[in-house]
């Protein structure tokens, strides 16, 4: 089998993980109107995380697992990807190939969270 011939690997993660831990690892945020846009920033604000996209949009949401934008990222759902963004391909195509399982994945925890 010649090595061209082999899927790109595909990354699995929780789906319980946190709305913050899972931007801050995809660093792509699904706007309402089915916009894939490109994170350039994000901070945590307590149970609030304030987002800025590459198209200098600024926002402040509920670090919600459960949140639409969670779901709808979990799930992949977007129309176009934002052109002012420029998101690269290789991001598009990593994120494409990234599943979320309930039983399976990474937590995507810190060093010290990982003792239970
Ligand atoms: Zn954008």
């Amino acid at each position: 089998m010649k090595e061209k011939d082999k899927e790109p690997p595909k990354r699995y993660y929780r789906k319980r993980v946190e709305l913050y831990k899972m931007i801050d690892k995809i660093k792509l945020w699904p706007s309402r109107n089915g916009r894939l846009h490109g994170i350039k920033t994000l901070e945590k604000l307590g149970e609030q995380v304030r987002i800025t996209t590459h198209c200098d949009k600024t926002f402040i949401v509920n670090n919600s697992r459960n949140s639409r934008a969670a779901r709808w990222l979990r799930n992949q759902w977007f129309g176009k990807v934002c052109p002012i963004c420029k998101v690269p391909d290789w991001k598009l195509e990593k994120y494409s190939t990234t599943r979320f399982k309930r039983h399976y994945g990474s937590l995507l925890l810190s060093e010290g969270q990982k003792k239970d």
